[in-house]
């Protein structure tokens, strides 16, 4: 069986489709990957993304931080 390291904590896991969490040893690994992910791809204060509606960027630069880690996009 291949053998991967977990990228959050290093550990050695063995490569299984049976392991849903791979390349993660564990779903709290995943999710920590995944919120570093996100913090990295935050909307910056001040830096509004092009083509929103000015309502909708008016919103945005409002929050100091808009976390998409909180987006229904990681929920399976
Ligand atoms: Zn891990």
């Amino acid at each position: 069986m291949p053998a991967v390291n977990c990228p959050t904590c290093k550990k050695a896991i063995e490569w299984s489709t049976d392991n849903k969490f791979r390349p993660f040893c564990c779903e709290r690994c995943k999710l920590i990957d995944l919120g570093e992910w996100a913090s990295e791809n935050r909307v910056i204060k001040g830096q509004t993304p092009k083509g929103l509606p000015p309502e909708l960027a008016q919103q945005l630069e409002n929050f100091d931080e808009f976390d998409l880690g909180e987006n229904d996009f990681f929920h399976e």
